[in-house]
């Protein structure tokens, strides 16, 4: 195929594309710039702008005190039943508050001391890193009769099942997995997994921030006990918004949160001088939220249920099937190799591409001296350049541009005029 086949392609691609018009609801600042990082942040979308001047200007502004009741104290449980259909669970299932890293650890520790007597965590080496490193916390803390148990990877891109099956036991009180792996984008089959952690009395904690608004998650369906993730990533909160936390309804009564702060309470606004934990999910928060943060939320996940999870899902796999046939039509001559599974239904929304040049290719990606097109990807070390493919503003043309970039990248040398040292954030 010629390049202007595949253009063409790509054109139709993109008339034909039901999501297309979403793309409207997003602040695009220059049609020039290819964003392909909506993994590590997503797009601010145009009613966010206008959502946080009115907080800032009316509600902070004018109302003051007043807005707790009127718009902020029900929010963290409203924008909870906003994530539920996304991730396949239900009213009163999730609620929004504290980091990602946070929440891990009160779910991680809630479940460890329900389990008494079982002192394994299972997780796998592809895990990010917050998460593990949360774990050996937990169990500097717990003692040492615990162990961390990682499944191992042939290919540093996927975790073969039996690999991880044969880590759970009937020792094994937490199973703790990223559903997708930020390196790879490697996305694991829940209903195995789940079936056999629970045949092993163990549960499982999913951690869902590289899944959360791209790809369809079944936590229900697929009997998932706990979860987190955050909100800035495909759900377009914005940078540092609070992150989500799911807990199944009939657990929530078993677990405890190890940090027992007022918001947790059944009756903050009593004042009592003891601690009596809230109903249901509200018990897991634990503090102040960042309001403004918080409140920035809502715009990304009306976009995302107004265009269906599952319509988000098929167009991800449409845009990384494409990135991948061009890929190797194009680019497997030039020292790429492809550090994702190949299998759509192994892959979350983004693509890991190998190359021993990956830093500068991404520097020059960035910063083109020569080019009008800017594309911004990332870099994970060692030599991976992920590309994040949001479905509700990454578009088919955007795609096929992008690959010709990296081709003209590689033929042309460019990147040899980009220094090889890394930034403060890759
Ligand atoms: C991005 C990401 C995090 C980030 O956690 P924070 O507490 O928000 O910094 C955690 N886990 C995974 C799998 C991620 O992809």
């Amino acid at each position: 195929m010629t390049t202007n086949q595949s253009k063409t392609i790509a054109e139709k691609l993109d008339k034909e594309d039901p999501l297309y018009h979403f793309r409207k609801r997003f602040y695009i600042d220059s049609e020039s710039t290819i964003y392909l990082d909506g993994n590590s942040l997503g797009r601010l979308p145009l009613k966010t702008k206008a959502l946080i001047s009115d907080v800032v200007e009316n509600q902070w502004g004018r109302e003051l005190i007043e807005s707790w009741n009127r718009h902020w104290y029900q929010k963290a449980i409203q924008l909870g039943d906003k994530i539920a259909p996304i991730i396949g669970a239900t009213t009163g299932e999730v609620i929004v508050t504290d980091s990602t890293s946070l929440n891990l650890y009160k779910l991680a520790h809630a479940a460890l001391k329900y389990q008494k007597g079982k002192t394994t965590i299972v997780s796998d080496v592809l895990n990010f890193p917050t998460d593990l490193y949360i774990l050996q916390g937990l169990i500097r803390e717990f003692g040492a009769k615990y162990t961390l148990e990682l499944a191992g990877s042939n290919d540093n891109i996927s975790i073969e099942t039996d690999e991880i099956k044969s880590k759970i036991t009937e020792n094994t009180a937490l199973v703790v997995l990223s559903l997708v792996a930020f390196k790879s984008a490697f996305m694991y089959q829940l209903d195995e997994i789940t079936e056999h952690a629970h045949k092993m009395g163990a549960l499982v904690l999913l951690d869902l921030s590289h899944a959360a608004g791209a790809v369809e998650i079944k936590l229900n369906q697929n009997n998932v006990d706990l979860a987190v993730g955050c909100t800035y990533k495909y759900l377009n909160g914005g940078p540092g918004s609070p992150a989500f936390l799911f807990v199944r309804h009939d657990l929530q009564e078993k677990l405890h949160s190890p940090i027992q702060g007022w918001f947790g309470d059944a009756q903050p606004f009593e004042f009592d001088l003891n601690y009596r934990p809230a109903p249901g999910i509200r018990k897991f928060l634990t503090g102040t939220p960042p309001v403004l943060n918080l409140m920035a939320i809502e715009p990304g996940l009306d976009i995302i249920n107004e265009a269906g999870i599952k319509n988000i899902h098929k167009k991800s796999i449409q845009l990384s099937d494409f990135f991948l046939s061009l890929v190797e039509s194009q680019l497997s001559q030039l020292g790429f190799e492809l550090g994702s599974p190949t299998n759509p239904g192994k892959r979350g929304s983004h693509i890991a591409l190998k190359h021993p040049e990956a830093y500068r290719i991404c520097q020059a990606l960035i910063q083109p001296k020569s080019s009008s097109i800017k594309v911004i990807p990332d870099f994970r070390e060692p030599d991976n350049i992920r590309f994040g493919f949001t479905p509700l503003y990454t578009t088919f043309t955007e795609v096929w541009q992008t690959v010709q970039r990296m081709q003209e990248i590689v033929e042309n040398s460019e990147f040899e005029e980009y220094s090889a040292k890394r930034s403060d954030v890759t």
